[in-house]
């Protein structure tokens, strides 16, 4: 099939390179003439593990090409997505301008029958906003499909190619069978392809990513509780796991989750809900929870330093929002590094991708250091904020040598705390005793 991908992010381009690789012609189509002219370069403008190789690979055999022009690519498409951001407005709102945008963009340059799919998060009843924007634009026959995307950064492209099961909404079954057909290579291992009504599938997104924040959330109120009782959130969280009800994923504790969906996803459907008179309970406390949490690491450096923070350096291992991604949006590492600085500390920071993301934020306020030991050299205290897999096996003797003192919070317990203390060092993580 010719298909165009309007938003080459990191949902647009995974989308577009995966879809490609199974032998579709795609046109990605992104108004950063910048970013398309490094794409047309082979240039990948995000970390994601895999996605160089398909992406290069793609476009050398001339199935996947890049464009800041969109009415060629949509006249070239039967199946045109739109995957671009859904920010969050200032009232917690989608802001679906660029949704809206691009539908009546691609509206304007049709030339026949086209599927217009909506991959970007939006709440429900977008999919009849764009029916409407888009009919202000044209008489060209078309169907608009819903189409939430579950990838995650960091394994998107595997979990692209390998979803665990695919979400449609359409109204009529000429759309409904074009998607399925579109989606069979991914789906052979028997992941079902889900045709349901738009509303639905919209729901679908927010419903998933609203209990995953909620399991977050939850965990890190038992963990907070385990701290006042002087009980181990490993412990319950191990046990709870084993119940097949429960099962074992996002049962972490942290520092709070962060990144460009779980924040304003829980905030998008709170309003939405509210919008229709609803308040939504569970999920208003899941997001202060998550806020509160954010503040945890700072208030126990607070506490072991007695709020003398001035003057004190501290090493920060990781900034991205989680491991496998250079992505910072929201990520935990900002108003933790911000509290730092506040209280006039120094910080030396390193993630193994997020360095130049990092640069745009924090300027040369910190110090970004080359390497998770660089960052150790000379620092009061070592902070864990993200749970990158190099972190975790470490030469202890060596961090001893490069701190001033033996000193570690860990914000994602990536250590065993009997095991880090026979080493010599002072440990505090989260929700442990
Ligand atoms: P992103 O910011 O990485 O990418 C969006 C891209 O769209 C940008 O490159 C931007 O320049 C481009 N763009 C915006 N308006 C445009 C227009 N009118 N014409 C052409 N290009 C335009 O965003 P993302 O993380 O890829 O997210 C996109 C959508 O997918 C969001 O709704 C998000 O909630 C959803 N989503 C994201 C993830 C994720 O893990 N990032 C997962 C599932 C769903």
């Amino acid at each position: 099939m010719r298909i165009a991908v309007i938003g080459t992010g990191y949902v647009g381009l995974v989308v577009g390179a995966c879809f490609a690789e199974t032998g579709n012609e795609v046109i990605c189509v992104d108004r950063d003439a910048a970013k398309i002219k490094g794409l047309n370069r082979g240039k990948i403008p995000i970390y994601e593990p895999g996605l160089e190789e398909l992406v290069r690979r793609n476009h050398a055999e001339k199935r996947l090409t890049f464009t800041t022009t969109l009415p060629e690519a949509v006249k070239k498409s039967e199946v045109i997505f739109i995957a671009v951001g859904t920010p969050m407005g200032e009232d917690g709102s989608a802001d679906l301008q660029h949704v809206l945008a691009a539908a009546r963009e691609v509206a304007r340059s049709m030339n026949g029958y086209k599927v217009v799919v909506d991959k970007s998060t939006v709440p429900a009843g977008t999919s009849e906003l764009v029916r409407a924007a888009m009919k202000s634009q044209t008489s060209q026959p078309f169907s608009v499909v819903s189409n939430p995307e579950f990838l995650k950064q960091g394994a998107a492209v595997e979990d692209f190619l390998k979803p665990d099961r695919v979400v449609i909404g359409a109204t009529d079954t000429r759309a409904a069978d074009i998607m399925t057909e579109l989606y069979r290579p991914f789906t052979r291992t028997g992941a079902p392809i889900m045709v349901m009504d738009c509303v639905s599938a919209e729901l679908c997104k927010y419903a998933a990513n609203a209990m995953l924040a909620t399991r977050i959330s939850f965990m890190n109120e038992i963990a907070n509780v385990c701290e006042r009782f002087g009980g181990d959130v490993d412990k319950v969280r191990q046990a709870i796991a084993s119940d097949k009800r429960i099962g074992a994923a996002f049962l972490f504790p942290g520092v709070g989750y962060g990144g460009s969906c779980f924040p304003k996803d829980v905030q998008a459907i709170v309003k939405s809900a509210r919008d229709k008179k609803y308040k939504f309970q569970i999920l208003e406390a899941v997001e202060s929870v998550n806020e509160s949490q954010k503040k945890v690491l700072l208030a126990k450096l607070d506490r072991h330093f007695g709020k003398k923070l001035k003057g004190k350096t501290l090493a920060v291992w990781g900034l991205a929002f989680k491991p496998r991604t250079d992505d910072m949006r929201e990520a935990p590492a900002v108003p933790i590094i911000e509290g730092m600085l506040a209280r006039g500390a120094q910080v030396r920071a390193f993630d193994p991708e997020a360095r130049d993301v990092a640069r745009s934020i924090f300027k040369n306020r910190i110090h970004y250091a080359r390497s998770a030991y660089d960052a150790l050299k000379g620092a009061d205290a070592l902070v864990i904020v993200t749970e990158w897999n190099e972190f975790r096996e470490p030469d202890f003797a060596k961090m001893k040598r490069l701190l001033k003192q033996p000193l570690i919070f860990d914000g994602r317990n990536i250590f065993d705390p009997v095991q880090i203390r026979t080493q010599g060092f002072t440990y505090t993580s989260i929700g442990r005793p």
